[in-house]
């Protein structure tokens, strides 16, 4: 079986969990062709993150002192998890050719006081560079050959959406299966760092926050895989949050589509676009947990067997929203109102969550983050107060809850 087995940063932080990963893989490895996504290490890109900020607000001192905290937490679990010293020797050395680059990153970054998206994503993707080389190593180390490829290296091209970018599927395909078949057939196992590609000039970019799942599906659909498992912290999707509802379940089985809606509300991030690769070739996906394999989590299927297609699987909620509830008797009857409201709201950038719209049109109520309520409705009192809309009566702090 053709396998993509992608790693969250959480099942890759300590160095138990990496050798255990690594004799997982070693297992999985005698029976399938296998290519390893992974997340940066937990905290690291938060890290970066903060150094970019650290950057705009001109303090170089904290910067510096984040990147050393990458560094030495590299560092510490390079000398745990590896235990054959030639190969801990040539990691080390390469771990600190990556520390020189990212701290002349930052000088360069403060010299030219400039953070621009580019440059962001360039300084962002250093959390999976790093972390390929120690899960490829600790994979070498138990005996297996294996190499570390960042999303660029492997053929991942996207277009130059800096920090949001979208792979180009034609040419990404092309050069990653090229790329991984030639592995495969040197029975090498490639390790390629999840969230980052690069564009059609070679400046690398990030797919956004949560980004390597979708590199996992990406690359899954470049290779046809047989199956895609996402290996994190928690056992699969849940039939709640298990933050706020003490009992809920370990759902077996759900579709893409539920999956989906799930990702977005639910207690277990999955990056928005990760399903997207799937959809046309119908890869079945695993979210399982790396802590304990023998679980076999839940399956994500384009074909759900009979038996749990016609049932709710979860109930989820989104926090935090603001209500408008907008109303005027001119909207009756009068097409494109609708549309002027969107069109409003989409100008000053404002993202709607949830419409309806009452039966006798005289009311339109939208759903929007709580972060984006007062800006949403001083644009609509200025551009359409006394126009289309009488009245504006708004809520703060809304639930949505969901039945999937
Ligand atoms: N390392 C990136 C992040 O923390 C991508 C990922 O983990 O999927 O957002
Ligand atoms: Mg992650």
């Amino acid at each position: 079986m053709k396998l993509v087995l992608k790693y969250g940063g959480t099942s890759i932080s300590s160095a138990k969990d990496i050798q255990n990963m690594a004799k997982h893989i070693q297992s999985l490895s005698k029976q399938n062709q296998l290519v390893i996504v992974c997340s940066a290490i937990s905290d690291t890109t938060d890290d970066l993150i903060e150094i970019s900020q650290s950057i705009k607000n001109e303090n170089k001192k904290k910067a510096k002192e984040l990147a050393k905290k990458i560094s030495n937490r590299h560092l510490q679990l390079a000398k745990q998890s590896i235990k054959d010293s030639p190969i801990r020797k040539k990691l080390l050395e390469t771990f600190n050719q990556y520390f020189s680059e990212l701290v002349a990153l930052i000088d360069g970054m403060v010299l030219l006081g400039e953070v621009t998206p580019r440059s962001m994503d360039y300084l962002f993707s250093f959390g999976e560079r790093l972390s390929i080389q120690l899960i490829s190593a600790a994979i070498i180390d138990l005996g297996k050959k294996s190499t570390a490829l960042t999303g660029k290296e492997a053929g991942i091209v996207t277009d130059s959406n800096f920090g949001e970018s979208k792979p180009l599927m034609d040419t990404t395909k092309l050069r990653v299966s090229k790329t991984l078949d030639s592995l495969f057939s040197k029975r090498i196992i490639p390790v390629v760092g999840g969230f980052a590609g690069a564009d059609q000039h070679g400046h690398v970019t990030t797919f956004g926050r949560g980004g390597s799942d979708y590199s996992a599906t990406i690359i899954g659909s470049c290779i046809k895989a047989d199956e895609i498992w996402l290996m994190s912290d928690v056992e699969g999707l849940m039939t709640a949050d298990p933050k706020i509802v003490k009992n809920a379940k370990l759902l077996k089985e759900v579709s893409y589509i539920e999956a989906i809606e799930m990702a977005m509300f639910g207690a277990k991030q999955i990056h928005p676009r990760t399903f997207e690769p799937l959809l046309a070739k119908k890869i079945p996906m695993h979210i399982r947990s790396s802590f304990n394999v023998k679980n076999e989590g839940t399956l994500v299927t384009s074909s759900p067997s009979a038996s749990v297609k016609n049932t709710v699987k979860c109930v989820s909620n989104v926090s935090h929203n603001g209500l408008i509830d907008i109303r005027g008797g001119s909207m009756v009857g009068n097409p494109g109102t609708a549309g002027k409201i969107f069109t409003t709201l989409a100008n000053v950038g404002i993202n709607v969550m949830m419409i309806s719209q009452n039966p006798s049109e005289s009311s339109i109520t939208i759903v929007v983050k709580n972060a984006d309520l007062d800006r949403a409705v001083n644009t609509l009192e200025l551009e359409l107060l006394g126009k289309i809309i009488k009245k504006l009566e708004v809520t703060t702090d809304m639930a949505i809850i969901a039945l999937i």
